[in-house]
């Protein structure tokens, strides 16, 4: 799957669904989905200017991350779709000059995985993204496949809707 290395806490506020812009001095054709990679940073602080509208959006979310022990940093996080690419986009997170990557349906994966970002738009190969439904209550979740895990591939999930342990075995790829 294709990856982006975002720095914090707007990766984490991309994965939350709260973020529906990505603003890059470059343009993109890609559309689909594309990993949340959280850039590593040394320091593991950031600072960010936010307007009043922008911080009545995040704060809650980046009270929480903070209070379970920071932000996550050098992982992938989740996923999201990039379904435009314009400028002078409406949204609160656009800047202007610069080029407004349109997100959708954003995913937070429920265990980050560990991965070295890249420049660009990069592969990364290990994992696959699925959709499956919950043998209990029928909810459609989005869950990965991870071939990451040695010696055996992880096929493990806990359903957001009814919170039952998804297994191997009960894991029924509807898409
Ligand atoms: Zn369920």
């Amino acid at each position: 799957m294709k990856a982006l290395s975002i720095k914090q806490p707007w990766a984490s506020l991309i994965a939350h669904g709260i973020k529906d812009i990505e603003n890059r001095t470059w343009r993109t054709n890609y559309r689909g989905c594309i990993l949340i990679h959280a850039s590593a940073s040394y320091s593991k602080n950031f600072k960010v200017d936010f307007t009043d509208e922008q911080m009545k959006l995040s704060y809650s979310t980046i009270a929480k991350e903070c209070m379970l022990g920071n932000f996550p940093f050098g992982t992938i996080i989740g996923s999201v779709e990039v379904v435009d690419c314009v400028q002078n986009h409406p949204s609160i997170w656009a800047e202007k000059e610069v080029w407004n990557w349109v997100l959708a349906n954003a995913v937070l994966y429920q265990t980050p995985i560990l991965a070295k970002g890249k420049l660009s738009l990069w592969e990364f190969e290990g994992f696959k993204e699925v959709k499956i439904k919950c043998p209990q209550c029928g909810s459609v979740e989005t869950v990965l496949e991870n071939h990451l895990t040695e010696p055996f591939s992880s096929y493990i999930h806990t359903c957001c809707k009814c919170g039952c342990v998804i297994m191997e075995t009960g894991w029924n790829v509807i898409e």
